[in-house]
């Protein structure tokens, strides 16, 4: 009352009511800028790697990436949890999970531009390596439909297992188009396959599946069975086709198990709800029940989990870019945010500590990235002896590390923007929830340790393939030389293995990381890397990079410039 301006202003006046105070010191959003142009580290992964011939497809897609509508469809798929109907208004089952139109513009895109086929339809040097990247820019978009993408890439080296089944099915499963009908797969040109190995009473063990497999005539490879079980988590079940795990009376075998019968009858694979996920939302994994459903062995009978695992090989390749991609979302929207804001009196990228964080995570980031771009390529040679063994042993090495290292990565990176990047509108919380899935899927991180093991005890001469990839730094930095002189001495003795194995991983992984950025890798980026990580400096958290690192030139490295 006392106010003397309030008396003479109308109370409905909105340049009035709205003059409280101006926005400022906020960042516009991270938003129509070149996913691939902008990230200096991918763009040298791709040429050194092998994949040159990419460069301009990816600088293609890399815009289309960062457009703020393609942003949009990423929020819109997840805002939009898929939906479920067992059965139609007549009373048909129909088992039909329904997606947002966004989710389904996102798949058409992945599929369209080949990120289950490249590798398989092209083949050759770099051929891994260019697909490795676009799929790293695509998961930056949004994760979670990621899943059925990898699925139906991963699921081909299992199916040519059986050539009869191959033949059928594989020039579908690698046509680059995608057909999201609920309806036969012989009235498609185009398939999607998903996977169903756990249950509820084994998960990891799958030795111990319950589901059996009833052969219909002849038994054996190719023939037809009858699967009667269950599948505690079976992901993105509008897939047309999956790989299932099943006992015969010879033991744990591989199907492949569509969801229609030829006659064009369902077949009774019934899905009997959708899991309620904290993270991996726009996603549909859903609990199944089979009833007698029809399908067909592949592979070797009682070799079933031989067969699966080169599809879960390559699905655990997918992780590590996944993770690594997370990262670098995560990095870019923590630069960005950071490049924009100021705090007591300086920008807060020019903060020191806050220099030492950024930066600490970009490292992170880029040690994944040059792990799995090297993984890439050896599975781009896979006729070089040496390449074979090194990716049988750092696949569940990298799949193990990169994966665990990537949630308090998302939460670290998150805290440097602050209150508003705990915000749902934000895409933090959701690399936030994504990030612990992919190391808990496709093999928990113990069972990622125990499967080194078993590389290293089948297969002795995969850790000598290994040092001596690592090796090849060797003279380049002393820490580096100190670091794996130890950790071989303490492969003298693996005895205990099982026990040690988690410091033993984190430490090969470790030492790939920095044998790859030192021969590859940024100056400044390497030094750091191996300041903080293979020198003991006590801390635990990110931000802990000793001084004398250059965090400024690493920042900027880091940093995506948008406009
Ligand atoms: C979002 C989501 C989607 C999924 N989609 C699919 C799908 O499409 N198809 C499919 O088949 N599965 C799917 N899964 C299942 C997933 O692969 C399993 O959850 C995972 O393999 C672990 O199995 P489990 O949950 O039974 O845990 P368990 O096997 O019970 O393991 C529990 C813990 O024990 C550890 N552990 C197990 N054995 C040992 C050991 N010998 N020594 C030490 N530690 C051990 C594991 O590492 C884990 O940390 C999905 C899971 C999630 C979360």
């Amino acid at each position: 009352m006392n106010n003397p301006q309030r008396k003479t202003e109308s109370a409905t006046d909105n340049r009035y009511l709205s003059a409280t105070h101006e926005v400022i010191n906020q960042p516009q959003p991270l938003e129509n800028y070149n996913l691939y142009e902008q990230d200096t580290a991918l763009r040298e992964a791709v040429l050194r790697e092998g994949a040159g011939f990419a460069n301009d497809d990816l600088t293609r897609f890399g815009a289309w990436t960062g457009l703020a509508d393609t942003i949009e469809l990423g929020n819109q798929a997840n805002a939009n949890k898929p939906g479920f109907r067992t059965h139609d208004r007549y009373g048909h089952r129909i088992d039909e999970v329904t997606f947002h139109p966004a989710y389904h513009e996102l798949m058409r895109v992945a599929l369209e531009n080949g990120l289950h086929s490249s590798p398989w339809t092209n083949p050759g040097k770099g051929a891994h390596v260019a697909r490795a990247a676009k799929y790293y820019l695509h998961s930056q978009v949004e994760a979670a439909h990621c899943c059925p993408v990898t699925m139906t890439f991963a699921a081909i080296p299992s199916i040519q297992n059986q050539p009869d089944l191959a033949k059928l099915w594989a020039p579908k499963i690698l046509a680059n188009e995608y057909d999201s009908r609920n309806v036969p797969d012989s009235k498609k040109t185009s398939v999607t396959i998903g996977m169903a190995m756990t249950e509820k009473q084994g998960g990891s063990d799958v030795r111990a599946n319950t589901t059996m497999a009833y052969p219909i005539g002849q038994q054996g490879p190719g023939q037809p069975y009858e699967l009667v079980g269950h599948k505690w988590f079976v992901s993105a079940p509008m897939c047309d086709a999956f790989l299932v795990l099943a006992q015969t009376t010879s033991g744990l075998s591989c199907f492949l198990m569509p969801r229609w019968r030829p006659d064009g009858t369902k077949n009774p694979w019934q899905v009997q709800q959708l899991k309620n996920k904290m993270g991996n939302v726009a996603n549909a994994s859903s609990e199944v029940e089979i009833r007698g459903a029809l399908a067909w062995m592949v592979g070797e009978e009682g070799r079933g989990v031989r067969t699966i695992i080169e599809m879960v090989a390559m699905t655990r390749f997918d992780c590590m870019i996944g993770s690594a991609a997370g990262m670098r979302q995560a990095v870019a929207q923590a630069t960005h945010h950071c490049h924009n804001r100021s705090a007591f009196g300086a920008t807060l990228s020019d903060q020191p500590l806050m220099q030492n964080v950024l930066a600490d995570l970009i490292i992170e980031n880029e040690a994944a990235l040059a792990y799995t771009m090297r993984v890439a390529r050896a599975m781009d040679n896979q006729d070089n002896e040496h390449e074979r063994l090194l990716a049988r042993l750092a696949t569940p090495v990298g799949k193990y590390w990169i994966c665990k290292r990537t949630p308090n990565h998302a939460y670290e990176a998150m805290e440097c923007i602050g209150g508003s990047g705990v915000m749902e509108d934000c895409i933090m919380p959701r690399l936030f929830r994504e990030s612990p899935v992919n190391a808990i899927w496709e093999g928990s991180g113990n069972v990622q340790c125990l499967d080194t093991l078993r590389a290293l005890q089948k297969e002795p001469e995969t850790l000598d393939a290994f040092f001596k990839e690592a090796a090849e730094a060797k003279g380049a930095d002393r820490r580096f030389d100190q670091y794996l002189a130890q950790l071989q001495h303490n492969f003298a003795d693996i005895s205990d293995f099982q026990y040690r194995a988690r410091n033993l991983v984190d430490r090969m992984a470790l030492t790939m990381q920095g044998s790859l950025l030192l021969r590859f890798g940024d100056k400044d980026v390497a030094d750091a890397f191996c300041a903080s990580r293979l020198q003991n400096n006590g801390g635990m958290n990110y931000g802990n990079l000793p001084s004398g690192t250059n965090p400024a030139a690493i920042i900027k490295r880091g940093t995506p410039v948008v406009g």
